[in-house]
Parts: C-alpha cells; structure tokens; sequence
C-alpha cells in the first residue's frame, strides 16, 4: 500500500491511496498510472492528474454527453476528443439515433490501457460498429477534418501539456467549423473557484468562437474542489430541447436543468441569464464573487 499525490495546485493537494496498483508505463505522451481504491473503486491518473475513477466517473461522462445531447434536436454524428477511457463513448452508443462516433485520443497507450484494465469506464464500447478510434492530436485532427459533426465533446484533461491545445480559441473555431448548424460543444472547463482566471481565460476564447456559450457545472468529488464546469456552445443558446431516451445514474431532465442553472453563474456573456426551458429572465440571482467577468 502507498499513496499518490495529486499536485495540480500549488497550494492545495489531494491524496490517494493506492491499495493496488494496476498498470503502470511511461507512454510517448505521459506517465499512466491505473490502481484499485477501496473507496473509489479502480482509477486512472495521468501525469499524476486523476482522468477517472470508478465511484464518480459516471457523474463526468453522462452529464458531459447528455447536456450536448439533448441540446441537440436530432443528433446523429457525435466526435470526442481525448476521452481515451471510454466513458463518454460509454453514454454515446447508448443513445440508438446516433449513427457515427469518431474519438480522437492523442495517446493510443491510454486506450489500450483502458480497454484492458476499466472495463466498467468503457463497457465495451469500443467494439460498437458505430465507433471509429483515431489516434492522433484531436487540435490538429480538426484543423484538417472535412468532417462535420452534431455534438463534439472535448474530454479533454486539464489544460497542460498537450490539453492545453485544446483550451485554444483556434481549437474552439475548428469545432465551431465542423459543426453542423444545430451543433453543440461540450467541454471539460475545470473547477470554477480553484481555475477561475483560466477558466475566465477560456471561456473568453470559447465566445470569440462561438456566439452562444453556457455552462453547466457537475459535482464530480475526485476532481479536486468536487465541482467540474461543463461549457456549451453553438450557433443558438443551447437551451435543453430534449426528454432522455434511457435512464441512468446521474443524469436526467431535471438534473440538467439544475446543472445549468448552477453554470449560470459563469456565463461569460454580460447579463447572461440560464437559457431554462419556461424560467423567467432574471429570475436566477448570480453572486457577483463568483462571476468571471
Ligand atoms: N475526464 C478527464 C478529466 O476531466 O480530467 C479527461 C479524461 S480523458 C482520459 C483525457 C484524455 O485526453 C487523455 O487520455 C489524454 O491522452 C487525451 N489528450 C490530451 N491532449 C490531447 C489532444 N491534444 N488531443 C487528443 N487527446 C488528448
């Protein structure tokens, strides 16, 4: 038995105990650690940074999918970026009317590990005939795609190392450029309290991208700081223009809901009120502390 350390802010840290380790290799991108918690179940960290772990991952992936699912009237092509563990395409290839699924993961080590070794992150997933793996830079895979697409989720990892081109305003216009008109982004965007000038950073670049941008936030407790902000963007405020076709763990309608009205609070546009399906403009109060504009 040892611990792990995760060291992503300099002035707080949060330990892990590693009752098991798992898989361990320095791949070409990053060091992969997979290891069993007794409370957290099995989990995968990167560059010492926690990707996933069993106990909470579902809350990640089912809100990061869904919210750009049902913002979508009728999504049929779905594009991931990172996502390496399969989780969001997990929750993708529940969803019967999606028809392609493409994941672009940088690092062809951290599927292979994953396929292995987090087979309740994935649940067989990969093997869905719908699902196409390309390893390759997910910015740069963009930059060069003649695809288009209905929902790109960025999975992405915090904004370092090779994440951190995925966080760019450049980035963020070759989404906007492969999304069909009805096209929604969802993106990983951190904790809003411990990220809060990248976070602002970001999403400055995301509105530069995109003329509507929202954000949800999730309760994710193995993230450090136990709140993770989910951006949305499109052509149109996403507003939720779907019932959920199946039920799950975490999320559903109303969870959706209470998700993006939490996310209000960090709408960079000024003024910005939830886009909720019947709730009246201004009826939400935002602290001003935690506005980022
Ligand atoms: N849910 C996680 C989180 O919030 O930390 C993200 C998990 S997922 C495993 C992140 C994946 O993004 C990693 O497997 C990493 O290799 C991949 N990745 C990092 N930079 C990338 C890039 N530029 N293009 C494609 N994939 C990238």
């Amino acid at each position: 038995m040892s611990w792990v350390r995760e060291a992503y802010y300099p002035s707080w840290q949060q330990s892990l105990r590693v009752d098991r380790e798992v898989f361990r290799r320095q791949s070409a991108h990053q060091e992969i650690l997979i290891f069993d918690n007794a409370d957290l179940g099995r989990v995968l960290m990167l560059d010492g940074l926690v990707q996933a772990t069993e106990r909470d991952e579902f809350i990640y992936h089912e809100s990061l999918v869904n919210l750009a699912w049902a913002s979508h009237p009728a999504a049929r092509r779905a594009l991931v970026i990172g996502g390496g563990d399969g989780g969001c395409l997990r929750e993708l290839v529940r969803h019967a009317d999606l028809e392609a699924i493409d994941l672009v993961e940088i690092d062809g080590a951290v599927i292979d590990a994953s396929r292995r070794y987090l087979p309740s992150i994935h649940a067989g997933a990969f093997e869905d005939l719908r699902v196409r793996v390309v390893v390759d830079d997910g910015a740069a895979f963009l930059e060069r795609s003649r695809e288009t697409y209905d929902l790109i989720l960025v999975d992405a990892p915090d904004p370092v190392g090779a994440g951190a081109a995925l966080f760019t305003e450049a980035f963020y216009q070759a989404c906007r450029r492969c999304l069909e008109g009805s096209g929604v982004l969802a993106a990983q965007f951190g904790n809003p309290l411990l990220d809060e000038d990248g976070q602002a950073r970001s999403a400055a670049r995301l509105a530069m991208a995109f003329p509507a941008v929202a954000f949800a936030l999730a309760p994710v407790a193995t993230y450090l700081g136990g709140a993770l902000a989910i951006a949305l963007a499109g052509e149109r405020p996403p507003i939720r223009r779907r019932e959920p076709t199946h039920v799950l763990r975490w999320y559903d309608a109303q969870r959706h809901d209470g998700m993006r009205l939490l996310g209000a609070a960090l709408d960079p546009s000024p003024g910005a009120v939830p886009h909720l399906p019947g709730l009246a403009a201004g009826t939400v109060a935002v602290p001003q502390a935690m506005r980022t504009h």
